[in-house]
């Protein structure tokens, strides 16, 4: 097994967001140095990083430039072409590996590998043109959703079909390119298992986080969903099944809906820290920023207990206009109960639907946590 990459090393990064800032927050905690690489300038993570890369991602000379001055390249945007990870994995190891990347970057692909796998999936079938779109409605019936395979996120390049009729302005909304056509889930709710998987293969996960999304964004999490033994521990398979089939070193999140009937159905995968896993940080000993540096690094993976009850609600730019006026919200309000934390990326532009940042609230109860984490993202509104 190779050498762990130990601290006073330093950690590439493919992409700048918010991900990649709190990623570098942790490399530097643990007195690693960071270089982060995007086409953006004063980035949330190049806010942090020791080194700002500006390039694009096809751009195969900066990756490599940038890869040679590293230990290890990991990346924090799923959407970078194999061809850029392979160029990085030239100079230094990538991890979760290029491939990881290159299944996870297409809906199709990743259903293709987690049914392969025997993984339980939302009732799917591929999509090439408009005939394949007819077949596929005839097979999953109506209502369905129609995703593009490739670039979406937090429901971009998505359509819903309540009708056959409707299957040719589908095919156009999308831009009549390769899809998947899904069963829409009658679900009870939607839940995330973040979990992380060593270089020497071992695995934690952090349990059962309930999410709550507004307009297809996440909007709160709540920590330890309490469900039934059975599908508790199915949670945790499923979880530890994507990890080892993809053969992920880093950490991954597995979105899944428990559908009315009691069984769980793999939405998407992120092969990265997670939206949903921002509330390890306050709630754990190792948050997911520090188990992913952990993974990366192959060094021993962290603990994962909760320390208490937690919650997680985003703030969108929307929090910046109030009746139409522009204002920066009053955070002393939301760091008014004393286990409120807040969390803001650096993001010059409050963007409506931008995520700007995070409230993580500590609690004796997963009711109280939520309660508590919506308490003080709404006193941010109050007048
Ligand atoms: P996605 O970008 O695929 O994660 O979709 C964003 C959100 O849309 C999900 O978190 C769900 O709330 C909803 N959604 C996506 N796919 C389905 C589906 N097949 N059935 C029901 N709801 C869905």
């Amino acid at each position: 097994m190779s050498k762990p990459i130990l601290p006073g090393a330093t950690i590439g990064i493919l992409g700048s967001g918010q991900l990649g800032r709190m990623l570098a927050q942790s490399a530097r905690q643990m007195g690693y140095r960071v270089s982060t690489l995007s086409p953006e300038k004063d980035s949330p993570t190049g806010q942090i990083a020791d080194h700002e890369v500006v390039a694009d991602y096809s751009d195969l000379d900066a990756i490599e430039q940038f890869a040679r001055a590293v230990d290890v390249v990991t990346f924090e945007f799923e959407n970078v072409a194999s061809e850029a990870t392979a160029a990085a994995a030239k100079h230094a190891p990538v991890r979760p590996d290029g491939q990881v990347l290159h299944i996870t970057q297409n809906r199709l692909r990743e259903k293709q590998a987690l049914s392969a796998a025997g993984l339980p999936l939302t009732p799917f079938a591929p999509v090439t043109d408009l005939a394949s779109l007819e077949a596929a409605i005839t097979k999953l019936g109506c209502p369905a959703i129609l995703k593009t395979a490739g670039f979406g996120y937090d429901g971009k390049g998505q359509v819903r079909i309540n009708q056959a009729s409707e299957a040719s302005a589908a095919w156009a909304v999308i831009g009549a390119q390769a899809a998947v056509l899904e069963q829409v889930v009658d679900f009870e709710l939607e839940l995330s298992v973040v979990a992380a998987r060593g270089l020497n293969g071992q695995v934690v996960d952090y349990g059962l986080i309930e999410n709550r999304h507004s307009q297809h964004i996440l909007d709160l999490s709540i920590a330890d969903l309490p469900l039934s033994a059975a599908q508790t521990a199915a949670a945790h398979e499923i979880a530890h099944g994507v990890l080892e089939s993809l053969g992920v070193v880093g950490v991954l999140c597995v979105e899944l809906f428990l559908t009315k009937n009691g069984d769980l159905l793999i939405n998407e995968v992120a092969p990265r820290p997670h939206n949903s896993g921002h509330l390890t940080i306050e709630g754990c000993p190792t948050g997911q920023f520090a188990q992913q540096l952990r993974a990366v690094c192959g060094l021993p993976l962290g603990d994962t207990t909760r320390h208490c009850a937690v919650a997680m609600a985003n703030l969108l730019g929307d929090l910046w206009q109030v009746d139409g006026r522009s204002q920066t919200p009053d955070w002393s309000r939301a760091l008014a109960n004393p286990r409120v934390n807040l969390h803001l990326y650096g993001k010059a532009k409050p963007r409506p639907g931008r995520k700007m940042g995070h409230i993580t609230a500590l609690a004796a109860t997963r009711e109280e946590a939520a309660q508590s984490a919506l308490a003080a993202r709404a006193a941010l509104l109050s007048n």
